[in-house]
C-alpha cells in the first residue's frame, strides 16, 4: 500500500523568508502571534481525515507555545524540528548552525518527552555542513531536499548519497534524506510538494499530479505552513510584487483545497509520520 506523508512547518506568519526584510528577528516578540489558531485548524482537519502527520516545529515558537507542541504530540503526530531561529543554513557559521540544531531539539524534547529524530531546514536550505551537523546533533533523518532547484534559495545536495529504492537517499554518515515530492515530466522537474504551488495550481490538476507521483514512487510527501491557512493575517507592504503574489495567493481557499486533496487522494493510501515510515522501509529492507 502506498503512503501519504503529510508535513507541516510550524512557524509564525512573520517568520517566513519573504518577510525577513520587514520583520527581522529582533522584532518578532512585538508581532501578533497567530500560529496557534491556524495550527489547531490543521490538527482538527487531520483528525477529521484520520491523518497522522509530521510537524517540523520552530524552536522559537515551541518556547512560546509549549502547549501547542504537547497537543500535536497528544493527537498522535510526530514532533520534529524546523531549527530554532529560521535562519538559512548558509547564513550561519558552523558553530551557530550547530547551536541552532541542538537548541531546537532540546526545547522540543523537553516539552513532549520524546526524542526528536527529524529536521527540515528553513527554505529547504540543505548543504554539506548541515548534513554533517545533523548527525553530530543526534538527528536520524532530514526532509529538506527539494529537487526543484530552480528556486534560488533552495539548497542542493552535495556529497555522496546512495539512493534507496523508496526514493529516499542515505548519506555517507548515515543520515536519511526524505525528499520533498515533485513531479517529473521527461527531464523537467515541476514543483508539486505543496506550499505556494499547492495554492497556485487548479486543485483538480494538483490532485492528478499527486496520484501520478504516488503511482511511480510509492509515496507522496506534502508540506504546508499554518500561516497558509490564515486568510486574516496582517497584509504587509514592502515586498516585491512576485513575492507578494506567492505569499498571499489563495489563502482563503487553502483549507478547502487540503480537504479536497485528502478526499480525492487520501482514500486507499495509508498516512504515516516520517519517523514511522523510515521504520517501515527499514523493516522491509528498503
Ligand atoms: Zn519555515
Amino acid at each position: 500500500m502506498s503512503t501519504m506523508l503529510m508535513t507541516v512547518d510550524v512557524e509564525e506568519w512573520f517568520q517566513v523568508e519573504n518577510l525577513r526584510p520587514v520583520f527581522p528577528p529582533h522584532t518578532w516578540d512585538g508581532c501578533e502571534s497567530r500560529v496557534e489558531g491556524s495550527t489547531y485548524l490543521l490538527l482538527d482537519l487531520f483528525d477529521e481525515y484520520h491523518v497522522v502527520a509530521t510537524f517540523f516545529v520552530l524552536g522559537w515558537v515551541a518556547e512560546r507555545h509549549p502547549g501547542l507542541v504537547r497537543e500535536i504530540h497528544e493527537r498522535g503526530h510526530e514532533v520534529a524540528s524546523h531549527g530554532y531561529g529560521h535562519m538559512l543554513s548558509g547564513e550561519l557559521n558552523r558553530s551557530m548552525l550547530k547551536e541552532d540544531l541542538y537548541r531546537s531539539k532540546a526545547i522540543l524534547e523537553d516539552i513532549h518527552g520524546e526524542p526528536v529524530q527529524g529536521y527540515r531546514a528553513p527554505n529547504f536550505s540543505i548543504n554539506a555542513e548541515l548534513v554533517d551537523l545533523l548527525v553530530e546533533s543526534g538527528y536520524v533523518y532530514d526532509s529538506s531536499y527539494n529537487s526543484f532547484a530552480a528556486h534560488g534559495r533552495y539548497g542542493r545536495l552535495e556529497g555522496t548519497w546512495t539512493p534507496l529504492q523508496s526514493g529516499f537517499m542515505i548519506a555517507g554518515n548515515g543520515l536519511i534524506e526524505i525528499p520533498i515530492s515533485n513531479l517529473t515530466l521527461g527531464r523537467s522537474v515541476i514543483p508539486w510538494g505543496g506550499g505556494g504551488y499547492f495554492r497556485l495550481y487548479p486543485s483538480h490538476l494538483f490532485n492528478l499530479g499527486v496520484r501520478s507521483i504516488i503511482k511511480s514512487r510509492g509515496y507522496y510527501l506534502f508540506y504546508c505552513h499554518p500561516w497558509e491557512f490564515d486568510p486574516d493575517q496582517p497584509r504587509v507592504k514592502g515586498m516585491g510584487l512576485g513575492r507578494r503574489f506567492r505569499h498571499y495567493n489563495n489563502l482563503a481557499k487553502t483549507s478547502a483545497r487540503l480537504s479536497g486533496l485528502l478526499d480525492a487522494v487520501g482514500k486507499g493510501h495509508r498516512f504515516a509520520t516520517c519517523k514511522k515510515y523510515i521504520g517501515i522501509q527499514d523493516a522491509i529492507n528498503i
